[in-house]
């Protein structure tokens, strides 16, 4: 008879589990000490390969077993990663996850609450919902009954919050800034609304120029708190100040800004955030949580009553009337992780002034970045950052020339740059979200950059 393997859960299972952790935890260490960097050597081709032969026949008639398994692929995606813990690693929004969050969900992932009911999650639904309503009391001091959803990401939560404003206001057309997330303009069409329009939402006046302009659907104001490509925050307050004197709602999305508001010095970039109806944060950004860890706060938890739904095995009527919570309507998901357990895990073990700390850090990092490019001769700086993203480039390079510095310096295992455009032009984009980046690692990073530059 074949062996029937063990489960994470139960009384026997930390047993189960802990050989099995030890060979996960050689194998990430390996993988790491064999990429040796950022990112492998070789490109697409050679990180293929090795991949093809990690996973050798995906589908074996007889499996060779969990050691082998385990060693083996983990290790090939772990040498084969863009691992964002190496501070040349930084391209993107993609956080190096704290230690203690990802410990925090392998709870999760042994205990695998599902909190789409509460017989499925009872002590995870409890801790989701006093965890959500502090960090929505965060964004919402004065709220009424702040609350927030726990997303997938900012992706997730503004799709949502599009649809809790068509709830309200029926076709809602949004308008939002050329430098919006994408998925803003995906979720209107996903949701059938009319085609956003773009407005100039950094300069008020012409914003009010353009609400006032608009005759016909209700409008959904879409701000941004720390754009994906330069990090800047649109003025919230005036942008609130025009969208109340229009009657319009107004969403802000803080996706990658908003844990701003755990530091006590940067805080106050952020005013004028508790006006909007709606606030996108991402704790898998500058909150340092293994994706996914997305939220959509509120100032008042009944703004979340359309999401209201029943399904009779997993709240039925007279079950909630008997005292069971209903958790349906805390996400249009079914099954769904408890992704609150690492947040949660993470706020009590650092506190407020622990992740205030951190994002403190990371923001001067991205200051001693921009020093080091303003002192150098060879490289441009697009603007001095306002969260911990910075633009820059070769002096004297074309745009082709830039783009095939990021693509050079990520194909030879160097360094994983980003690339925005800005004023017509290409950039390199640095997006410091490692908080242990240290200044030597910011000189190597524009030394490698200087290096890769044509002559
Ligand atoms: C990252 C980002 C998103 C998308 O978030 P995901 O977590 O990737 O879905 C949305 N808006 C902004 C401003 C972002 O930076």
């Amino acid at each position: 008879m074949q062996h029937t393997p063990p489960l994470a859960g139960g009384i026997t299972g930390p047993d189960a589990l802990r050989p099995l952790l030890a060979l996960v935890l050689d194998a990430l260490g390996e993988g790491a000490v064999a990429r040796g960097g950022p990112v492998a050597a070789g490109g697409p081709d050679a990180v293929a390969a090795r991949v093809r032969q990690a996973v050798g026949d995906v589908l074996p008639e007889h499996g060779d077993g969990a050691a082998h398994a385990l060693r083996t692929l983990v290790r090939a995606v772990a040498h084969g990663a863009a691992d964002p813990a190496d501070p040349l690693c930084a391209a993107h929004l993609h956080t190096p996850p704290l230690a203690l969050a990802v410990a925090a969900d392998l709870a999760a992932s042994a205990l695998n609450p599902s909190m789409d009911s509460w017989d499925q999650a009872p002590a995870a639904s409890e801790l989701e919902t006093r965890v959500t309503r502090v960090l929505a009391r965060e964004v919402y001091p004065r709220g009424t009954a702040p609350d927030a959803l726990v997303t997938t990401g900012g992706t997730e939560s503004n799709q949502l919050a599009l649809l809790l404003a068509r709830e309200r206001h029926g076709p809602v057309r949004t308008v939002c800034g050329d430098t919006a997330h994408h998925s803003v303009r995906r979720a209107a069409w996903l949701l059938g609304l009319p085609e956003p329009v773009t407005a100039p939402v950094h300069d008020p006046a012409a914003l009010d120029a353009t609400l006032a302009a608009h005759h016909g659907p209700p409008l959904l104001v879409v701000a941004t708190a720390g754009t994906t490509d330069t990090g800047r925050i649109d003025p919230l307050s005036a942008i609130a100040d025009a969208a109340d004197r229009h009657g319009a709602e107004l969403h802000i999305d803080a996706s990658y800004g908003g844990p701003l508001l755990f530091s006590a010095d940067r805080r106050h970039l952020l005013a004028g955030l508790d006006r909007a109806h709606s606030v996108t944060l991402d704790l898998h950004k500058l909150g340092w949580q293994p994706v996914a860890a997305g939220l959509l706060a509120v100032p008042d938890a009944a703004r979340l009553a359309p999401l209201g739904h029943t399904a009779e095995y997993l709240n039925a009527e007279d079950d909630t009337d008997a005292g069971l919570p209903d958790l349906l309507g805390r996400s249009l998901r079914t099954t769904r992780r408890p992704d609150i357990l690492k947040i949660a895990v993470t706020l009590r073990a650092l506190g407020r002034a622990g992740l205030g700390a951190l994002v403190d850090r990371t923001c001067a990092a991205a200051h001693d970045l921009a020093d080091l490019v303003e002192k150098n001769a060879r490289l441009e700086l697009y603007e001095r950052p306002t969260l911990s993203t910075v633009l820059f480039r070769p002096a004297d390079a074309s745009d082709e020339e830039t783009a095939e510095i990021r693509r050079t310096l990520l194909t030879e295992g160097r360094a994983v740059l980003g690339r925005a455009s800005a004023d017509g032009r290409i950039w390199l984009k640095a997006t410091l979200l490692n908080p242990h980046t240290t200044p030597d690692a910011l000189e190597a990073l524009t030394r490698l950059v200087e290096g890769s530059t044509p002559r």
